[in-house]
């Protein structure tokens, strides 16, 4: 058995949350292994959010240009892939290269180290024929991946993940989408409006299932729109390829066929890899449980998609912040003792000279990104989303330490209108047992919806107890913008009497917020 080589903190899987955690614990002065087995920066940059993102953006401007007609005079529209398989390969991803997000690690100081990492003790990791023992912590941070359904004849087929249909350099004349969530809906919309046969099967009564049923409605309306086939309450039973289409067979003996499948049923976080066993952890749950400092057990944290609180990337972020400040005063306290003054710094150079390992020299927040080359993969998500800063920003606990708080999580499916919202959705709500009242205002009833002649809608969830919002959603041309005014208001718990007695720009899409205000009952 190999040596365990001594080392401050390893970190599982360096995607959004883990790479965020190993930077900028390596630039605070701790000696940091990254283990990553695929592409350092993780689903986002390669295979999700940018990628995904730049196709829309491309889908937008045709759906843009074909609104024109009536409107301005005439515009001939010719979708070509190209430049936009071009823009993912050589701006996004760097032909999914992670070159750049390597060294920019390396940079910051951390160790890296290319292959599958897996607990093996208590503070033990062990990579290949490597083994590295953690003087403070282990952070995971390994995600998760697609969640395929046991449908007899699938797994033989050659059905696309997100990571084929972001790849994609021609596309295909048709496109079953399995699963109608936001990835779905929102791949579905792009493909369709390059001129794909889109058909999108969803097992539940409606699309987008997990938000407010008019976003549903907003969201399936805008897809057939552009031709997409929406096919609600389908259960599919298997799935069959002849060697160019694949046949979805449902439920009652309806068929779907089409040249690709896309499979986007959820995403599930593989823990029986990790040897959580090995720290008398249980590998068969759904997710990996933590509490609201992010630790998963003793000397082990967790970061992002696989905590289960959100996938999203600026969960992912979030949560590292609070990693970082914990683990950071996690190692201070071991090190030191306890601090006189009660508070956890976490700027460079304070858990260093406690840990002999001399500062990386500035602040925590220096330097996401600052190494890319360009490319999205190579910094934009470290640096566009990374909060710099932010780390011990947060309101503190006993220790000083920010705790995750969820209540003003906020989400937006890019679908064209963006869906955005933000907290507990009516049912939620009521669920909850809150003295539930609910404001609602279309779009349309704002002078500048009116003009875009946009669909979309405000709709307000109240606690009447408290006076204060509790869940919004934000549907409209901007409606992923439009949120950030309602996350302040349900993150800040602004009472419902001062957001009626805003001053709301005019004619701004917004001001349709303070008509949902008054509707409130
Ligand atoms: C198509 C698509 C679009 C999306 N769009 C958005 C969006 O618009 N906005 C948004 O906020 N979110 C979006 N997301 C979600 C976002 O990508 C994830 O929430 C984010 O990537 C989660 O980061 P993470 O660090 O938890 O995990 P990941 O990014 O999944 O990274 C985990 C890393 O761990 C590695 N790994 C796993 N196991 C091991 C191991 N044992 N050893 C070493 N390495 C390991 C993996 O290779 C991977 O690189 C999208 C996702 C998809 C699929």
């Amino acid at each position: 058995m190999a040596e365990p080589e001594l080392v401050d903190v390893v970190v599982v899987g360096l995607g959004v949350g883990g790479d965020e955690v190993a930077g900028k614990l390596a630039e605070a002065g701790l000696s940091v292994v990254g283990i990553e087995r695929d592409l350092v920066g993780g689903e986002c940059p390669y295979w999700g959010c940018v990628p995904s993102k730049m196709m829309i953006r491309a889908a937008n401007a045709l759906a843009e240009a074909r609104r024109v007609d009536g409107l301005a005079g005439t515009a001939q529209v010719r979708p070509d892939w190209a430049p936009v398989a071009k823009r993912i390969r050589e701006e996004a991803t760097d032909t999914w290269d992670d070159r750049v997000a390597v060294d920019r690690f390396v940079g910051r100081g951390g160790t890296f180290v290319r292959g599958s990492g897996r607990l093996d003790g208590p503070g033990r990791v062990r990579v290949g024929d490597r083994v590295f023992q953690a003087r403070y912590g282990v952070v995971l941070g390994t995600g998760t991946r697609p969640s395929i359904p046991p449908l007899p004849g699938l797994a033989d087929t050659p059905y696309w993940t997100n990571h084929q249909a972001i790849e994609v350099e021609e596309l295909p004349a048709s496109l079953l989408s399995l699963g109608g969530g936001a990835i779905g809906l929102e791949l579905a919309q792009v493909f369709a409006r390059f001129g794909v046969q889109v058909t999108v099967l969803e097992r539940s009564e409606r699309v987008l299932a997990v938000e407010e049923p008019e976003s549903s409605e907003v969201a399936a309306a805008a897809l057939r729109a552009d031709g997409v086939t929406i096919e609600t309450g389908v259960g599919a039973e298997r799935v069959s390829h002849d060697g160019q289409h694949f046949t979805v067979h449902a439920a009652g003996g309806a068929e779907f066929t089409a040249e690709r499948l896309l499979v986007v049923t959820g995403r599930r976080a593989h823990l029986a890899e990790l040897g959580l066993d090995t720290v008398g952890m249980d590998p068969d749950q759904r997710y990996l449980p933590v509490d609201d400092r992010m630790r998963a057990g003793d000397g082990i944290w967790a970061v992002g998609d696989l905590t289960g609180e959100g996938a999203f990337t600026h969960i992912a972020m979030y949560q590292a912040a609070i990693v970082v400040a914990d683990l950071l005063d996690h190692a201070r306290r071991a090190t030191a003792g306890p601090d006189p003054s009660g508070t956890a710094s976490v700027v460079g150079g304070a858990v260093g000279a406690a840990s002999g390992v001399p500062a990386a020299g500035g602040p925590a927040s220096a330097g996401s990104g600052s190494a890319g080359s360009g490319t999205a993969a190579s910094g934009a998500v470290g640096s566009g989303v990374a909060g710099s800063g932010a780390v011990g920003a947060g309101v503190g606990g006993p220790q000083g330490v920010a705790r995750a708080d969820y209540l003003a999580l906020p989400r937006v499916t890019f679908t064209d209108p963006e869906i955005g919202a933000v907290g507990l959705t009516e049912r939620q709500a009521r669920e909850r047992g809150l003295n539930v009242q609910v404001g609602f205002a279309e779009l349309a009833s704002s002078t500048r919806g009116w003009i875009h002649r946009g669909d979309g809608f405000i709709k307000l969830v109240a606690d009447a107890d408290r006076g204060v919002l509790v869940g919004a959603t934000s549907a409209g041309p901007a409606g992923g913008e439009v949120l950030a005014g309602l996350v302040v208001a349900v993150h800040a718990a602004v009472p419902i009497s001062q957001l009626r007695h805003m001053i709301y720009a005019y004619p701004t899409f917004h001001r349709a917020i303070e008509t949902a205000l008054h509707d409130l009952r």
